[in-house]
C-alpha cells in the first residue's frame, strides 16, 4: 500500500494511492484550486504537492477530504491531533 503523506500547521494529511489509481477526477485537486491555495497537482497519474514545501501555504480548509469523500474515490483523509476526539469517538460508537 502506497500512503503519500504531508504535514500541516494542526495536522496531516494521508493519500492512499491505491484507491487514487480508480479515481476518476482528482476532486481533491481541484478542491484545493477553487478554495485552498492550489497546492496540489497531478504527477503520474497521483496527487502530490506542487513543491517539498507547498505544505506550510495549507490554509486547513478541509475541502480536499470534503471532495474526495463526495467526488473521489475516498483515498485522502485528514488527522486532526484534536486532545479527547478518540475517547469522544469510542464514546459515541458504544451509545
Ligand atoms: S480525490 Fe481522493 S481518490 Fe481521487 S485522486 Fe484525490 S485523494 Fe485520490
Amino acid at each position: 500500500m502506497a500512503i503519500y503523506e504531508f504535514p500541516f500547521i494542526t495536522g496531516k494529511v494521508t493519500i492512499d494511492y491505491e484507491k487514487c489509481k480508480d479515481c476518476e477526477n482528482y476532486a481533491c485537486v481541484k478542491a484545493c484550486s477553487l478554495f485552498g491555495r492550489a497546492i496540489l497537482r497531478v504527477e503520474d497519474g497521483k496527487p502530490v504537492l506542487i513543491s517539498e514545501d507547498a505544505n506550510k501555504r495549507c490554509i486547513e480548509d478541509l475541502t480536499c477530504e470534503l471532495y474526495c469523500k463526495t467526488y473521489g474515490n475516498r483515498g485522502l483523509n485528514i488527522i486532526l491531533d484534536m486532545f479527547g476526539l478518540e475517547a469522544y469517538r469510542y464514546k459515541i460508537e458504544l451509545s
